[in-house]
């Protein structure tokens, strides 16, 4: 039967135990428990400050707990693309630090003994058309030579070892792109987070950012006060109105995924040999994986595609997966969810302080590598130590014109990119 909720909280249920009364007074004001706001928090309880984090839900239940993740830790914008726009130096520091940052990830899981199923299978993105593959060629090969990577070409002919499709005219296949089980992973660095000193209130909202210093929360219905030295907003696109001036900045587009049926080990293994997890170069991609114990398929997407009616989304993405592959066209649907991810004007993710508060955001449905990266980043930026350098700490972004908080203009632009996508015959 489908049932709305993430398939991964079925092993990893966003808890977290024992409450905590809250302080009037701490050194760090950490607004949003996902991966962002604990990864900071955990630093600064290391460096023995007193850490506070509210989250106006239950920690991790934003996009940490329910993403698929993949590891990718992707730039919407290629090498090349970001060279030509922020100049050489800069475009090539966006990409080396992407390198690092994924290396860093997978130490902290092993250092920090999180046992999330992180596995490095080799992520493939697939082409819609020879024209695409062709460009595809060119990208990686400018990567590799620009950067010393390793990414693969993958012609038509031999797509076969990796994925049990026809659709693709060839692709390109990294092995530095790994994949964990999100929830899991969320609860081991809710587990590192507490050990650390951290904190954490769950439904409580941050109400008002006024002073640097001040925090007006609402917690058990009742409205309270923080002094704090230090703020740090980790909100993504879960910011509301109490924030305005962010979220002129940052549009919240909602991505949705379904899980599969079980399907039987034979066909999942002709499907994903090698059980690694897929991408596509398109404007509206489609993402998908094996779950981790390799007996479903997850596949996600936008909901907006659907015009934010679950059902009809459900039913897209259904039909997405039966495109890509026609054996599952019996299999059926047990599970979708849905969460939100961010995007600045830049389509870049993004730290900066305004006003003396420090924002982390726009990871652009890539968070899962920049989100533990950036959070890090922040708390050694109020650390004030030399590992704060990080070429995404930049500008605020810009203002999105004519934009208060409701994204109005997103079935436009997505219509507007699913008719390239038509037109290119993606
Ligand atoms: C369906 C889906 C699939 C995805 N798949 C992938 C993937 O495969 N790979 C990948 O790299 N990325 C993926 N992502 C993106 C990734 O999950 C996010 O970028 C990442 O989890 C962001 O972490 P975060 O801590 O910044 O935000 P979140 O985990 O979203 O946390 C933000 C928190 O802020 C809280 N909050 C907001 N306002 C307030 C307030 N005023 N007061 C208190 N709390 C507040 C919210 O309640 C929320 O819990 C996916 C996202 C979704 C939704």
């Amino acid at each position: 039967m489908l049932q709305e909720i993430p398939y991964w909280w079925h092993d990893a249920l966003p808890t977290l135990g024992a409450r905590k009364a809250v302080e009037s007074n701490c050194d760090v004001v950490i607004i949003g428990a996902g991966y962002t706001g604990l990864s900071a928090a955990i630093e600064l309880a290391r460096s023995g400050k007193s850490v506070q984090v509210f989250d106006r839900g239950i920690a991790g239940a934003g996009a940490s707990s329910m993403n698929g993740g993949i590891l990718s830790g992707n730039l919407r914008l290629g090498l090349k693309a970001s060279m030509d726009a922020y100049g050489e130096e800069v475009g090539l520091a966006f990409y080396n630090e992407g390198i690092v940052a994924r290396e860093a990830f997978r130490e902290f899981a092993k250092l920090e003994a999180i046992d999330c199923d992180l596995k490095y299978n080799g992520r493939f993105t697939g082409a819609m058309t020879a024209k695409d593959f062709e460009a595809m060629k060119r990208a990686a090969t400018f990567e590799n030579d620009a950067l010393g990577t390793n990414i693969r070409i993958l012609e038509r002919i031999n797509q076969n070892e990796i994925i049990g499709s026809n659709i693709y005219h060839g692709g390109i296949l990294r092995d530095d792109i790994g994949s964990i089980h999100p929830a899991k992973f969320f609860q081991g660095l809710l587990r590192v987070a507490i050990d650390a000193g951290v904190i954490i209130h769950e439904n409580t909202s941050v109400t008002d950012i006024s002073g640097q210093f001040l925090i007006q929360i609402l917690h058990n219905r009742s409205i309270g006060k923080i002094k704090c030295k230090n703020v740090i907003v980790a909100t993504n696109g879960y910011g509301d109105n109490s924030n305005g001036w962010l979220r002129r900045r940052v549009v919240p587009i909602t991505s949705r995924m379904i899980a599969t049926n079980i399907i039987s080990p034979d066909i999942i293994s002709k499907l994903m040999p090698k059980m690694g997890t897929f991408g596509e170069a398109r404007y509206l991609a489609r993402y998908y994986r094996p779950s981790p114990d390799g007996t479903r398929i997850l596949l996600g997407g936008r909901d907006v595609l659907a015009g934010n009616n679950p059902n009809g989304a459900v039913k897209k993405l259904t039909d997405n997966l039966i495109t890509i592959f026609p054996e599952l066209r019996e299999i059926g649907v047990q599970y979708h969810w849905s969460g939100q991810v961010a995007f600045t004007r830049d389509e870049m993710p993004s730290l900066f302080e305004k006003n003396g508060i420090i924002y982390v955001c726009g990871y652009c449905g890539s968070g899962t590598i920049w989100a533990p990266w950036l959070g890090r980043k922040a708390a050694h930026m109020i650390m004030e130590n030399k590992k704060k350098y990080t070429v995404f700490l930049r500008q605020p972004p810009k203002a999105i014109p004519m934009y208060y908080g409701w994204p109005w203009f997103l079935p436009f632009v997505i219509a507007w990119f699913g008719l390239w996508d038509w037109i290119k015959g993606r």
